[in-house]
């Protein structure tokens, strides 16, 4: 059994003991199954989370209005979900309130797909009510009951099976599929933040071109902040984008879309400062790339991460070959890897010069950055204070 699993069983016991059923659930059912790697368990409980707070000394409440505490044991932490159902929803958004309810069956319904919808026991006894194992045999997404009842009640559910054909592989049912075409104006109810939550792990999976094709041909993306169409995806497929990261893939699909405002897209969609931050240099490196070779000043200032990522990016872009060692080597023969390994600060050059500081402390900063990268001045302060005085106090 995996790993996880066992590290968790005390704690399912522990919570049977007092009475209550308790199982593992939802994705980590689902992957267990699918042979993939397990990486968090969802317990399912007929307790309440106070009854639960009983149970275990130590607890923390991260969402009780959900149902959800987090229950810190010796052997690990772990997040438990009372049974629950999702009530009425008005707005294909968020149900209107959730209910707890005592059967394992009413939670079970609750969930998106049948193969996000199986529960296996303390005893890894399998509760299997809608045919999840059948589904995931034949790699296919489908819903809990009818698909249009369950993209009405909430649209993200169409976002969902289109990023979990990219995590899987899979295919989508044929009537699951009709229903997400029909309704996929209905994502326009979806707040912003959830959908992005969603295509972030879209873009990241190793079938990432396949779902954007379905984003694309079920009229989903016509609903999404702008980023993806036919022409994006048609061109995408096409490359050879496998090795790219999540953040990556993002920067390869902006500029196969020759957008021009990057900043302002990823502000749409509501991607975090860092990832706008992050994208928007990527696309500056790239495009510096394109018209010439990268030098040890640009790992400098950028970082070699980032100037890792944009000679990837566009090796994808140009259909080139990635060499990573001749970028490796250039990074090892730098003296100073970033403003951190520099010998000598501000305050030196004033003292040295006998100056006041203003904007010249920055310039010569920079001249001698260049100089060490170059290799004609050694990150020495003694080095670097003779050149101060002789080259840079003569100029
Ligand atoms: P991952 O491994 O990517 O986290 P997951 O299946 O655990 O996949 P989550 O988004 O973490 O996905 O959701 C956990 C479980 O909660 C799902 O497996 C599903 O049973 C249920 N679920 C999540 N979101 C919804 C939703 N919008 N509608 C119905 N059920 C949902
Ligand atoms: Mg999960």
């Amino acid at each position: 059994m995996n790993e996880l699993f066992t590290q968790a069983l005390p704690v399912l016991k522990e919570i049977e003991r007092h009475g209550f059923e308790a199982y593992f659930v939802g994705g980590c059912v689902r992957d267990f199954y699918l042979n993939r790697n397990i990486n968090d368990i969802d317990i399912a409980v007929s307790a309440t989370p106070e009854e639960i707070k009983k149970i275990f000394n130590r607890t923390i409440d991260i969402g009780i209005e959900h149902g959800t505490v987090l229950v810190l044991h010796e052997r690990g932490q772990f997040e438990m979900t009372t049974f629950r159902t999702e009530g009425t929803y008005s707005d294909s958004r968020r149900p209107d309130e959730v209910q707890f309810v005592r059967s394992l069956e009413e939670d079970l319904k609750r969930r998106d797909f049948t193969m996000n919808a199986m529960a296996l026991s303390s005893t890894y006894a399998l509760t299997d009510l809608f045919g999840g194992r059948e589904d995931i045999n034949k790699n296919e997404i489908r819903t809990v009951g009818a698909p249009r009842d369950r993209f009405e009640e909430d649209a993200l559910r169409m976002l969902r099976a289109i990023r979990f054909v990219s995590q899987l592989n899979f295919s989508i049912e044929k009537k699951t599929y009709e229903a997400i075409q029909a309704l996929a104006p209905r994502l326009s109810f979806v707040a912003v933040e959830r959908i992005t939550a969603e295509f972030e792990k879209l873009i990241g999976g190793p079938a990432a071109d396949r779902a954007l094709s379905y984003a694309v041909e079920t009229g989903l993306a016509d609903f999404m902040p702008p980023l993806i169409n036919q022409k994006v995806v048609t061109a995408v497929s096409r490359m050879n984008y496998h090795t790219l990261t999540a953040d990556e893939r993002l920067v390869l699909l902006l500029l196969v879309g020759q957008n021009q405002d990057i900043k302002e897209i990823l502000k749409q969609w509501r991607m975090s400062n860092k990832t706008i931050k992050k994208c928007v240099l990527l696309a500056e490196l790239v495009a510096i790339r394109h018209e010439r070779s990268f030098e040890k000043a640009d790992i400098y200032y950028s970082g070699f991460d980032q100037i890792r990522s944009a000679e990837k990016i566009t090796a994808v872009l140009l259909d080139n070959h990635y060499d990573e060692r001749w970028l490796e080597d250039l990074y090892h023969a730098m003296q100073i890897k970033s403003k951190q390994d520099l010998a000598f600060k501000g305050t030196h050059l004033i003292k040295w010069t006998g100056k006041k500081g203003g904007p010249w402390v920055k310039e010569c900063t920079a001249e001698i950055e260049k100089n060490i990268l170059n290799g004609v001045l050694k990150n020495q302060l003694s080095d670097i204070k003779d050149w101060v005085e002789t080259e840079w106090l003569r100029k």
